[in-house]
């Protein structure tokens, strides 16, 4: 079978010599461009015809009805002239929307069926996170984190650099006056475009719910950049762009198949062609704006530096961004930078351990959380401290974990560690100790 398979690669790819064709596997694909519709369709027929002869001399049979012609030209074709192309007796369906490689290609371009079947497929192992998250018992944010990123993730990223860029930027900007977002780079404060708004709300809702769940507060609805600052990882659409600008250094550095360096010389060569390229031209301009932002040229960084200097730049965007917000009082007390953090690694309960994470984002079962809008006597220390019960009291001065308060001032002491929010809920060192004293609080 195998023998035959490569006679048939061999063969096939000299039947073919009026379209540019691709092949993987036993994938083929044909492509055709012409001005002239009816010519079009007969140059396909022809390259059809021969591999159609080919295949009866064979004894190879394909069934045509699992082909499928996709227009993907500015100007549509008619109907009635896809219905001519033939293989055989046969004429194969017309479709909006193929596999190609295991991405789903649409006629537009807008890649909008991709992004709907990974949102699906990241949903549908998704309930495995669910059930190792819940508050009590469960594994560690840590944990739960390295699940999402080895596991769910992988089922979102695949392809998912050709169409990240055309969620935030413009393509094809040729048949508009002035698209939106036109001349733009690539940001965190970039709008959605027109058209993607359901689709990616979808999936970036997913993305949050799951980080959310990961870190104990999805029932409190704190803000979404507080969680990823307080986590320490970058909002969905970085994640994507971040392995995007990874390939663009390798091909713009020829490290990858030399096909694609050539490729991206020659639509680089031309600005009207670079400027209707989506992954090329936007992943260019970000790579150029966060070597800017970082002081490095990130093209010249060797491999073994450049997943770091990469990420280094992106999060010093996101940290310019942070500092202009003025959301999340407390997470930026604590949390000053949006910077790469780890997690702590080690847990002492589940159900502390995402107190600890919730005060931290100015939510937890406390009563000024509880009763935010009601009168202050509701959210009075439980203790009878005379005091709000709200996480600085709590951690500072309440009576009830002075004991516990005095450990953490000591080990701060010896370590060399400034006592105060910032460090009681970011440095590692402390973690456990401040986990503790939330226990004696809680009384659990
Ligand atoms: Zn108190």
């Amino acid at each position: 079978m195998l023998f035959a398979w490569l006679i048939y690669i061999n063969d096939v790819d000299g039947l073919i010599t009026e379209s540019r064709k691709g092949m993987f596997v036993d994938d083929l694909s044909l492509y055709i461009a012409d001005t002239d519709q009816t010519r079009a369709v007969a140059r396909l027929n022809d390259d059809l015809q021969r591999i159609y002869n080919w295949s009866i001399t064979n004894h190879m049979v394909f069934s045509y009805n699992k082909f499928h012609i996709i227009d993907v030209g500015g100007r549509r074709m008619k109907q009635s002239n896809l219905q001519q192309i033939s293989f055989g007796q046969g004429t194969p369906p017309v479709s909006v929307q193929a596999k190609l490689l295991g991405c789903m290609i649409d006629s537009k371009f807008s890649f909008i069926p991709q992004i709907v079947e990974v949102t699906s497929k990241m949903k549908a192992v998704a309930f495995k996170l669910r059930k190792l998250a819940t508050t009590r018992s469960g594994l560690s944010p840590f944990e739960l984190h390295n699940i999402f990123m080895s596991y769910i993730f992988p089922r979102g990223e695949y392809a998912s650099c050709i169409w990240i860029f055309r969620v935030f930027l413009p393509y094809r900007r040729v048949f508009f006056k002035q698209a939106q977002n036109a001349g733009e780079i690539f940001h965190i404060s970039r709008k959605v475009m027109f058209g993607y708004g359901k689709r990616w709300r979808t999936l970036n809702n997913f993305y949050m719910d799951c980080m959310r769940r990961i870190i104990g507060v999805n029932d409190e609805s704190p803000s979404s950049v507080a969680v990823l600052v307080r986590m320490g990882i970058m909002p969905l659409q970085y994640e994507f762009v971040y392995r995007a600008v990874l390939w663009y250094i390798k091909i713009a550095r020829g490290e990858t198949d030399q096909l694609l360096t050539d490729q991206l010389e020659s639509f680089s060569g031309t600005d009207s062609t670079f400027s209707m390229t989506c992954f090329y031209q936007h992943c260019g301009n970000y790579v150029k704006q966060l070597s800017n932002v970082g002081g490095v040229n990130l093209l010249d960084v060797g491999l073994r530096q450049r997943k770091e200097e990469v990420k280094r730049a992106i999060f010093m965007e996101l940290d310019e961004y942070w500092k202009g917000l003025s959301e999340a009082r407390l997470t930026r007390e604590i949390h000053p930078r949006w910077e790469e953090r780890k997690l702590p690694a080690i847990m002492g309960r589940r159900y502390t351990h995402t107190v600890m994470h919730r005060m931290a984002l100015g939510r937890g079962p406390l009563r000024a959380v509880i009763h935010r809008r009601r009168e202050a006597k509701l959210q009075r220390c439980r203790y009878g401290c005379e005091a709000k019960e709200d996480a600085f009291h709590v951690v500072m001065n309440c009576t009830k974990t002075k004991g516990r308060r005095e450990i953490i001032k000591k080990i701060c002491l010896k370590k060399k560690i400034e006592f105060s929010m910032k460090t009681l809920f970011s440095d590692l060192q402390l973690q456990d100790e401040v986990e503790s004293l939330i226990g004696v609080f809680l009384n659990v």
